[in-house]
């Protein structure tokens, strides 16, 4: 692959770029397509304004079948060796211990992640640092120009910029806003360190639909207790405000059955709060070019499912899609077509979709429905809860048993 290097050389002296496939964006989506398609002997090149993806707050933990999408994709190693593992989640519900879940889960910095998946790339997919300036698609062959004039023709465009409008609006595809300040998650480290926390990780729920607080999660990320907290309010809300000022007062009057197992939510550094839009995409069904994770649908980190569906979009494309579609000749949009209409991936994005909608009606809708369906989901709640203490009661009163 060439890229244009320092200021002796110019366009008309550099041959382009050739490749089967270009990726612009190196995210989840963009970086572990790269390595895939790498490590299968496409010629890929993969853009990026930045070499080092800053810290920024996204998604901070997966779970087992999230991280099961990765080993099927022969990247688990290199996932693994930037993650914090978990095995038992203590979960409260109604202001109570719920459930203690035996399950894994992983937690990591994002930007951690990113750039440890981008240094185990493949030699032959180096990332080239630089902003697209220029975009044609077509039937047969896509061209790119980037700013410092460098060209890099493929047979196949991906795109996989994120929330980032710039490559999307040059394609000419448009963002439907399914729903606007959907929820904000919020993001913030404890002071307390892990060995000192009373539980490995804690899940707290909601309790009244006024607070508005879908749930927050507690759990270790190397050697600090790091939270992350959704809930269903806007950045200009007072609420919002309030928090921002003084996070531990608020989660002590939302949340006071775990203050003591939390360090009494003394928080330390400075709590990041992101909006939460739902978006979908229109116009997408173009010659030469391809959509991919959040750059086509963005869901709601509520329910947990946008790596899930990142990951279901590389698998479908690396696996079934593009081998295909570099197989045969052209690359006109009837043929793209097959992975907006794969099965696999249109029941990731819908159930992805449907889960985001859901987690906010079942928490804060106040209509007779919804509020039947709560006090319908607490009831059976309550009663387990009930039951589990009946058990335990039994058990300890029967003779010989410890
Ligand atoms: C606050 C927050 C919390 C979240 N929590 C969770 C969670 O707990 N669980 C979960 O599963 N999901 C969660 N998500 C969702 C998850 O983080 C995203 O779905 C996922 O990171 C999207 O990956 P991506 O590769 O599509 O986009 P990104 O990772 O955003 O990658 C986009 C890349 O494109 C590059 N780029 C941008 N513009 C250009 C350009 N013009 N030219 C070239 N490159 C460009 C960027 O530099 C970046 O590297 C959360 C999201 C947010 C915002």
């Amino acid at each position: 692959m060439t890229s244009v290097k320092g200021s002796e050389m110019t366009t008309a002296e550099v041959a382009p770029a050739e490749v089967d496939v270009a990726i612009v964006g190196a995210g989840m989506a963009g970086t572990t397509l790269a390595m895939v398609l790498g490590k299968a002997g496409r010629k890929v090149a993969l853009i990026d304004p930045h070499r080092i993806h800053h810290d920024e707050f996204r998604a901070e933990k997966i779970g087992a079948d999230q991280m099961q999408l990765f080993t099927r994709l022969g990247l688990e190693e290199a996932v693994m060796r930037h993650v914090t593992p978990v095995s038992s989640i203590h979960v409260f519900r109604l202001g109570q211990l719920f459930a203690r879940e035996q399950k894994w889960e992983y937690s990591f910095s994002y930007g951690s992640l990113i750039n440890g998946l981008r240094d185990a790339l493949p030699r032959e997919v180096p990332i080239t640092v630089g902003k697209v300036a220029e975009v044609s698609t077509g039937p047969d062959r896509q061209r790119l120009v980037l700013a410092d004039g460098s060209v890099i023709n493929a047979r196949l465009l991906v795109v996989a910029t994120g929330y980032s409008e710039a490559v999307r609006r040059a394609v000419g595809v448009e963002r439907i806003e399914l729903s606007k300040a959907h929820s904000l998650s919020i993001g913030f480290d404890l002071a307390i360190p892990p060995h000192e926390c009373a539980y490995q990780a804690v899940t707290c729920y909601g309790k009244r639909a006024a607070d508005r607080v879908a749930y927050l999660t507690v759990f270790p990320l190397g050697n600090k207790m790091r939270a992350n907290m959704f809930v269903y309010r806007t950045v200009a809300e007072q609420w919002t405000r309030d928090f921002r000022e003084n996070p531990q007062k608020m989660l002590n009057q939302l949340m006071p059955e775990i203050s003591a197992q939390c360090g009494d939510f003394a928080v330390a550094g400075p709590v990041e709060v992101r909006q939460i839009n739902l978006t979908t995409t229109q116009g997408h069904r173009r010659d030469g070019v391809v959509f991919v994770g959040d750059a086509f649908w963005t869901t709601c980190p509520t329910p947990g499912v946008g790596i899930g569906r990142v990951m279901v979009d590389v698998e479908r494309l690396c696996t079934v899609h593009i081998p295909a579609w570099l197989a045969t000749p052209g690359m006109a949009a009837d043929k793209i077509g097959a992975y907006y209409d794969d099965p696999v991936k249109v029941a990731s994005d819908e159930a992805g979709m449907r889960v985001s909608l859901y987690a906010k009606q079942i928490t804060t809708e106040t209509g007779l429905e919804w509020r039947a369906r709560r006090l319908r989901n607490n009831a059976a709640r309550q009663l387990m809860i009930i039951g589990r203490r009946v058990r335990h009661l039994g058990l300890r009163r029967e003779p010989g048993m410890a």
